[in-house]
């Protein structure tokens, strides 16, 4: 669904490019996390899907990035919005109109599609988003979990068949950041949705991803691969792989549930060091 063929971008007055190398295909229908150590070129690597980079940031983009077959760099991002939605982290910053339902209607303008047609799919949003009670509310009196459901709404109305997400938890309280992350499951699991999705708070993503796509350091080659495997070469890591490293499990644990579950042996084996007591 998303294809980068030898990709690199280097920004204007740079010595060397921000990203280099990239060479793979993400599937449709599937959850990629993009993890790296910050500065790594997640965003830029974003960007060139979303068509940010290089439209609106400049600097050069060498080597093709397709979308469902559409070059990215030969269509901007307005001209994407039908096949790609994009979210940042600060929900804030994107909003163009006051309430929910006008924001949900908002991302559609620019298709020319006819007002019941529009009408339709800002009631199928609002359901699918949870957000049905809200629709008149003004987005400023919302949760930032919330918020953040109404800014994958609004870049859901025009159907994308992909979506990017830049951190779009970091700025959220685990509630809320767990709101988020149910919604973007069921987009995968009940739409075929692709989602691509850079955060660096792994320990509340890894567990639901398909595929990890790592960037391990500036220059290096991207890794993608299943979750667990990324994660034992990972530089960035949840605090219950580095566990699951000490312990020397395998698989590596991707969740605190998948440690409980390994942790009887290890428990055992601690018992006669730490007394009856731990
Ligand atoms: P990450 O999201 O992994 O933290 P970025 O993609 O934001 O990394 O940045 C990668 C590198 O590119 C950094 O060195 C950053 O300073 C540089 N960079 C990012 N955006 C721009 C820009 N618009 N212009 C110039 N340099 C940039
Ligand atoms: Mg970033």
């Amino acid at each position: 669904m998303i294809r980068f063929e030898q990709v690199a971008v280097r920004y204007a007055d740079a010595d060397r490019p921000s990203l280099s190398g990239v060479d793979l295909t993400v599937p449709e229908g599937e959850l990629v996390l993009l993890v790296g150590p910050s500065g790594v070129g997640k965003s830029t690597l974003l960007g060139a899907v979303s068509g940010l980079v290089p439209h609106f940031t400049g600097g050069v983009l060498t080597g093709r990035v397709t979308v469902d077959g559409r070059d990215t760099r030969t269509h901007k991002p307005r001209e994407l919005a039908d096949l790609v939605g994009t979210v940042g982290q600060d929900p804030l910053a994107h909003f163009v109109t006051d309430t929910v339902e006008d924001e949900l209607a908002y991302g559609m303008e620019s298709l020319g599609l006819a007002p019941d047609v529009m009408r339709r799919r800002v009631e199928e949003t609002l359901d699918l988003l949870g957000l049905a009670e809200l629709r008149g509310r003004p987005i400023a009196t919302l949760s930032g979990g919330q918020q953040q459901r109404v800014a994958i709404g609004s870049v859901l109305t025009p159907h994308p068949k992909v979506l990017v997400l830049d951190e779009p938890t970091s700025a959220l309280d685990p509630a809320a950041a767990e709101e988020v992350l149910a919604v973007l499951q069921r987009l995968v699991h009940d739409l075929g949705t692709t989602v691509l999705m850079a955060e660096h708070r792994l320990e509340r993503v890894v567990q639901y991803a398909d595929q990890v796509l790592l960037l391990p350091s500036p220059g290096a080659a991207p890794v993608l691969g299943a979750p667990a495997d990324v994660m034992a070469l990972s530089p960035v890591r949840p605090p219950v792989v580095d566990l699951g490293r000490l312990a020397g499990w395998d698989p590596l644990p991707l969740s605190i549930r998948d440690a409980r579950r390994r942790a009887a042996p290890l428990r055992a084996r601690l018992a006669p060091l730490t007394g009856p007591d731990a």
